[in-house]
């Protein structure tokens, strides 16, 4: 094989069309989404194996991941945990296929992180929606490197968080926590939700492990008679206050 094939030009700006890695070993079910992917405008890149998964991705930019649970080599749910694990993927929009609709399925499927799931057999139209929807809610975080609020600001790149100036000294789960409360402002999400997202492992660790960490948190953030950005809501749980800095 030869290599003279020109490098294609990395494309990094916004018109760039997205592009759609499919993860699937049934054939017939890769390429109809193939199809109605690419006459929706979309790049479409396909592979069948969990192993051939993971080497595509570290070689290519994709904007959104379609994975299937089942595959050989290496399986869905691997890859999206270890996708998940890697910095330049931890952002990577995911949506996980599951054969069958087992509750605890998609607790595992979204607790490894995937970030939608769709249950076979599906209709492809109703898979496009979650892929267009997916995209547009991913995107703007995606290209936010840094969340603020009110006089609080946290870097994505550096991993620094800083209030009114100062140095705000975070464990890494406090971080993800905020980082997690500070991208959807005003949402209240239970003890559960706060497990499965910044924890990833819902059923292990006891509810009252949030609290304590939110009382972590709380205390690194507030100083003094400073105005405490996190919202208890009682019986529901928690949220980034979204009237913090406003008022
Ligand atoms: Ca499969």
């Amino acid at each position: 094989m030869s290599e003279t094939k020109p490098a294609p030009a990395r494309d990094a700006t916004q018109t760039r069309p997205p592009h759609v890695l499919i993860v699937e070993d049934e054939q017939a079910l890769a390429l109809l989404l193939a199809y109605n992917l690419e006459a929706e405008g979309y790049v479409v890149d396909r592979v069948e194996r969990g192993d051939e998964a993971e080497m595509r991705i570290a070689e290519t930019t994709h904007d959104l991941v379609i994975l299937d649970w089942m595959l050989p080599g290496v399986s869905g749910l691997e890859i999206c945990r270890r996708l998940r694990a890697r910095e330049e993927t931890r952002e990577l929009p995911i949506i996980m296929l599951t054969a069958r609709g087992e509750e605890a399925e998609r607790v595992r499927g979204l607790s490894v992180g995937a970030d939608d799931y769709v249950v076979k057999p599906f209709s492809v139209p109703e898979l496009m929606a979650r892929v267009r929807s997916l995209l547009r809610r991913a995107k703007p975080e995606r290209i936010a490197n840094r969340l603020k609020a009110g006089d609080i600001d946290l870097d994505r790149e550096t991993r620094r968080v800083r209030r009114a100036g100062r140095d705000i000294h975070l464990g890494p789960t406090e971080f993800r926590l905020l980082e997690f409360l500070l991208e959807k402002p005003g949402r209240v999400f239970s003890r559960a939700q706060l497990l499965d997202f910044v924890w990833g492992t819902a059923a292990e660790i006891d509810e009252r492990t949030v609290d304590v960490h939110v009382g972590r948190l709380r205390k690194a953030l507030v100083r003094g008679r400073e105005k405490d950005p996190i919202r208890t809501v009682r019986g529901a749980g928690y949220s980034f206050d979204e009237t913090f800095g406003k008022n």
